[in-house]
């Protein structure tokens, strides 16, 4: 049986006003779709795309009602919507990923529990109330130990290494006393991801093996498909098709990943989860038939998928960080001079705050290492400002 389709010409409501729900909004325009933001900036990167922008939080449950009388499906650029407004919005609509997808993902714990439960690999891990359970589960799992607090982290935030006893009592206060999750430090060769689609028919789509490298815990560049061989390429694909599946998600689901080396071939453990579009499949706007983002609206809408398959070889895409800022506009011209395939993505970011993600380069090549060396160089001559 087929399930609902939501056709071009319908509105979808993006709740997050950043540059996923830009990306989505964008990739929904070119179907057709009319699109409604629900964020607190008026005047954001999803804001400056859509057709209409609900300016409010998230906790506002008047808004969240707006929302839902103004649009046919809401998706989300985040999972961190408060519970209320979740519930609020699923008595009136259908919120696509849906609830009990949002709570296994944004729990770190709970998302790891969900893993380990249903076979799929993960590293081991223990949760901690107190530094004196901290202790007791770095005696069990053993030193190195990264402990992470349960909820909002991102880019590496609310996250301490711990290498020796002596440090677990300041590791501890820096994390804030609160719900944490320990886990065992992953020994890994590269690290790397899978973004799946999933729609209500229940076809399942899957992109091609991203490689990531992260500077600072952020995501710095990503190569498609991963230098890594075909059958550990296939293995991390069905592996996250198999997550996709178990999660009965509606929309996108990211599967981040840690690939080491074995006497016996190539291990794969599973990281963590994204609900939604992930910086590592922006190459796919620019490298790949379908793109992520138009992959997602296909998902949410119950439409029949587009093709993955990258259209060369390989592509690249490496962030714009702030500091490209640092000393003054970027030399955009030099930057889409330097290479013929160099696709400038910015978000309409007002101000270049330290650390935010600000937009990224795409480059797509015969092979991802010669697509990374144009995408690296093309941000190179973004700092070689003419006199
Ligand atoms: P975030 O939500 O900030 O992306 P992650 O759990 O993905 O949080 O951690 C960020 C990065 O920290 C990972 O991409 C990886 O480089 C490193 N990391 C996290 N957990 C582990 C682990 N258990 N072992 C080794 N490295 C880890
Ligand atoms: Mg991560």
């Amino acid at each position: 049986m087929t399930n609902t389709q939501i056709l071009p010409g319908a509105t979808i409501g993006i709740i997050g006003g950043g540059q996923l729900g830009r990306m989505m909004a964008i990739a929904a325009r070119r179907l057709g779709y009319g699109i409604i933001g629900l964020d607190p900036d008026d005047t954001g990167p999803l804001a400056q795309v859509a057709d209409f922008h609900i300016a409010a939080g998230y906790d506002d449950l008047a808004a969240a009602e707006q929302l839902a009388n103004s649009c046919d499906i809401i998706t989300l650029e985040f999972e961190n919507i408060p519970a209320e407004t979740l519930a609020h919005l699923e008595s009136r609509i259908t919120v696509a990923p849906g609830p009990e997808v949002l709570a296994t993902c944004r729990h770190r714990l709970t998302e790891k529990t969900f893993l380990n439960d249903n076979g799929f690999p993960v590293t081991q891990f223990a949760a901690a109330r107190s530094e004196d359970e901290l202790r007791t589960a770095i005696e069990t799992i053993g030193l190195p130990v990264i402990v992470k607090t349960v909820e909002f982290g991102y880019d590496g935030k609310g996250q301490v290494r711990i290498d020796d006893i002596e440090s677990i009592t300041a590791a501890w206060q820096q994390l804030g006393d609160v719900l944490c999750i320990v886990e065992k430090v992953v020994t890994f060769e590269r690290e790397a991801s899978v973004i799946c689609q999933r729609n209500a028919d229940g076809d399942i789509s899957v992109f091609p093996t991203f490689e990531n490298d992260h500077r600072n815990h952020i995501l710095d560049i990503t190569r498609m498909p991963a230098r890594l061989p075909a059958i550990t390429r296939k293995a991390a694909r069905e592996l996250a098709h198999n997550i996709a599946e178990k999660l009965q998600v509606i929309g996108t689901i990211c599967v981040e990943l840690f690939i080491s080396e074995s006497p016996n071939g190539r291990t794969l453990i599973v990281n963590e989860l994204a609900p939604r579009p992930h910086n590592s499949g922006h190459i796919t706007i620019d490298a790949c038939v379908t793109c992520q983002f138009e992959q997602h609206i296909r998902a949410i809408c119950n439409l029949p998928f587009g093709d993955t398959t990258p259209t060369r070889g390989g592509g690249a895409m490496v962030n714009l960080l702030s500091d490209e800022w640092e000393n003054g506009e970027p030399h955009w011209a030099g930057a889409l001079a330097s290479h013929g395939d160099v696709k400038l993505h910015l978000y309409g970011k007002a101000e270049a705050k330290v650390g935010r993600k600000m937009g990224h380069i795409n480059c797509s090549a015969a092979d991802p290492d010669a697509a990374a060396r144009s995408a690296i160089a093309a941000r190179l001559a973004l700092q070689d400002r003419p006199e």
